[in-house]
């Protein structure tokens, strides 16, 4: 029976180095491994060149290198690019190049499908069925950075975790790719460029606070009303309001890092005037800030995206006291990118 190949990736630099000590070989060649793996992003032994072809045919014997492929990318009208991702065990998730005049963002997915069931995305529909690796995080970031320089002459400048999947449901995982993503021999990003979105989990968000984490903080609160936010993301019966604003409110205090909250208004659901009182009382909470954003509708009719009358109300009140509010228009509509509507159609 053959022994199942561990990924070399999976190693820390220094769990490299040991593995060459623990074959009789020099440790410094766990660097240069390390080196083609991350630096060079070597998809083969083969081509690591400064190493011996024993020494290579030793590494293919205990190692595999597994990458993802972008297996299609779709370009919308907008400019925003939708990647199809095949990890190796062909499961697939998708990430999304969002260019503005100023800005590239990367929207990476943290979970094959999600956890949660939340019932206006598209994603809740496909079961969790695992959650992706810190190198399978890292690299839909240097697709995208690849794709960004390529298309946009420029680097990727943000990161937001809103692609498929629950990021604080994979804790661990998403840490390690940001520690990745930010570590000289990663990208170097700033962590003040990358945003965790979260449905609220507020045990996960106080060990955030508590591993003093440099990245911003986003919550999708849709509703801060416990019955409707129940009616719309079932998980808010297990987490309920009072429990995600402690969570918050003890994030706040370890990291002074201001809050975005996340909301969509539909129609009939939380448009209205109480729904916008409640809204103003949580954000009362914690410094914050508020991001409408438009409703990408999937396929059923439950949900429709609320009148503009409803959305001016909001702005309005919102601003009469003192919350920063800003109205965000979707992108990648038309190739099925935008907030919600990942869900490997194709
Ligand atoms: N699970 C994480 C990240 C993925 S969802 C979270 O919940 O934050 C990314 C954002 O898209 C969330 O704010 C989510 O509420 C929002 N979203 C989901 N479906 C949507 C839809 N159909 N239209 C607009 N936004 C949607």
């Amino acid at each position: 029976m053959h022994p199942v190949k561990k990924d070399v990736r999976a190693l820390t630099k220094e769990q490299l180095r040991q593995f060459f000590e623990s074959q009789g070989e020099k440790a410094f060649r766990g660097n240069q491994v390390y080196e083609w793996l991350w630096i060079k992003s070597a998809h083969s032994f083969d081509v690591m060149t400064n190493l011996s072809k024993e020494v290579r045919a030793m590494l293919e014997a205990h190692f595999v290198i597994n990458h993802i492929k972008v297996d299609q990318m779709q370009r919308s009208s907008d400019g925003t690019i939708k990647n199809a991702v095949r990890l190796h065990d062909d499961l697939v998730v998708e990430s999304v190049l969002i260019p503005t005049s100023k800005r590239t963002t990367a929207c990476v997915s943290s979970q094959v499908g999600c956890s949660l069931d939340c019932k206006f995305c598209a994603t809740a529909r496909l079961k969790r069925m695992r959650n992706l690796n810190p190198d399978e995080i890292y690299d839909q970031v240097v697709a995208i950075d690849n794709e960004s320089r390529l298309y946009f002459d420029r680097p990727l400048s943000n990161i937001v975790f809103m692609g498929m999947g629950e990021p604080l449901m994979n804790y661990n995982n998403v840490l390690k790719a940001v520690a990745k993503i930010t570590s000289k021999e990663g990208l170097r990003m700033s962590p003040r460029r990358i945003t965790i979105s979260t449905s609220g989990v507020p045990k996960m968000i106080k060990k955030l606070a508590d591993d003093q984490v440099k990245f911003k903080l986003a919550v999708s609160l849709h509703s801060a009303i416990d019955e409707v936010r129940t009616s719309i993301m079932p998980f808010n019966e297990n987490f309920p309001l009072s429990d995600l604003r402690e969570a918050l409110e003890y994030w706040y205090q370890k990291t002074k890092s201001r809050i975005t909250y996340e909301y969509v208004v539909w129609k009939g659901i939380n448009d209205q005037l109480k729904d916008v009182k409640a809204l103003i009382n949580f954000c009362k909470f914690a410094p914050s800030k508020v991001n409408l954003i438009e409703y990408n509708p999937i396929d059923d009719g439950d949900f429709k995206q609320a009148d503009e009358e409803a959305i001016d109300m909001y702005v309005r009140f919102l601003e009469q006291n003192g919350i920063v509010v800003t109205v965000r228009r979707s992108r990648g509509k038309d190739i099925d990118a935008a907030c919600g509507q990942l869900a490997n159609k194709s």
